[in-house]
């Protein structure tokens, strides 16, 4: 996407969007460069009038060296110098990496539903589970730049260390287990109940199909379980909650964090907190990436940085 951004506002002068190819590092940097190139053609601008080039990736990954140390969803992507690698495949442009968590997080805080808040945590619930925390006006960046990976806060503990751990709980993608992604990410409702769309498991469940209720149900468990934690742990006044699954089942995700909070965080940071669905759709790692570079480029990104 190419755009302008002033204040809150973005402009969108063109668009290129296209899959993830599936064949390894080469192809898919490959792919975002052909992508990038293509929206630069359409907006008739050229490469070297372009201030800086904002990327949202998945994390784990440290957005001052511009390296994504493990995507677990894209193959080999361990250790790739993304920022670097596109930089130089855009003729030398700056390019400014972060997780994509974090580049919505920043959205929202600047133009969406964390306006004006200092003290908010985001959380996505689409294909995966992430987000980002924002304490007292800056990023929780932490030691290597990887703090805010929400979505592998463990909910559930090995209940049987003889027996092999995937009898007890789902292992996750990271290789641990009980991570509240492992219950609660759309792919992985889908995979528990053996369909290829998420949304047949919400459907399943809504008709009183007994498996479907039981898988819904453990998600709703983990989420709130998330929730309690978020709110106990960092107090926040708002937990902002995104993604492609939170947006279609509200009342699967938003409702039962809201109803745990009430009924079992701490009373003064439970009455201190919403939890509230996030205001910007399915652009918002494009336009939190142009807002992110914006603000790194100008120096006054400080506090998010
Ligand atoms: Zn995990």
């Amino acid at each position: 996407m190419v755009a302008t951004a002033d204040g809150a506002r973005v402009d969108i002068l063109s668009r290129d969007e296209r899959a993830t190819p599936g064949e390894g590092v080469d192809a898919t940097i490959g792919g975002i460069v052909a992508s990038a190139r293509a929206a630069l053609r359409d907006s008739g601008l050229p490469l070297h009038e372009i201030v800086a080039v904002g990327l949202a990736a998945p994390g784990p990954l440290d957005h001052r060296t511009g390296v994504v140390h493990f995507a677990p969803n894209i193959a080999g992507f361990t250790e790739v110098p993304l920022a670097s690698r596109l930089s130089d495949a855009l003729d030398g442009a700056t390019v400014f990496l972060d997780r994509d968590t974090a580049i919505a997080a920043i959205a929202e805080r600047i133009t969406g539903a964390a306006r004006g808040v200092d003290d908010f945590v985001y959380i996505t619930v689409s294909t995966g589970l992430g987000g980002a925390i924002v304490s007292g006006g800056r990023m929780v960046r932490g030691t290597t730049n990887t703090a805010g990976e929400l979505g592998h806060w463990p909910v559930a503990f090995q209940l049987d260390t003889a027996r092999d751990a995937a009898f007890d709980v789902p292992r996750c993608g990271c290789g641990s287990y009980g991570c509240v992604e492992s219950f609660a990410a759309g792919r992985n409702l889908a995979d528990a109940y053996g369909v290829k769309e998420t949304a047949d498991v919400y459907a399943a469940a809504d008709r009183g199909e007994p498996r479907a209720k039981a898988i819904v149900a453990r998600a709703e468990r983990a989420v709130a379980a998330l929730a309690i934690g978020i709110t106990n742990v960092l107090n926040p006044s708002l937990i902002v909650v995104g993604g492609s699954v939170a947006e279609k089942q509200r009342a699967h995700v938003i409702e039962p964090m809201r109803r745990a909070i009430r009924e079992r965080a701490f009373a003064t940071p439970a009455s201190a907190v919403q939890v509230v669905p996030a205001a910007l759709g399915g652009d918002v790692g494009m336009v939190g990436a142009v807002l992110a570079a914006r603000e790194r480029v100008s120096g006054k990104g400080e506090w998010f940085l």
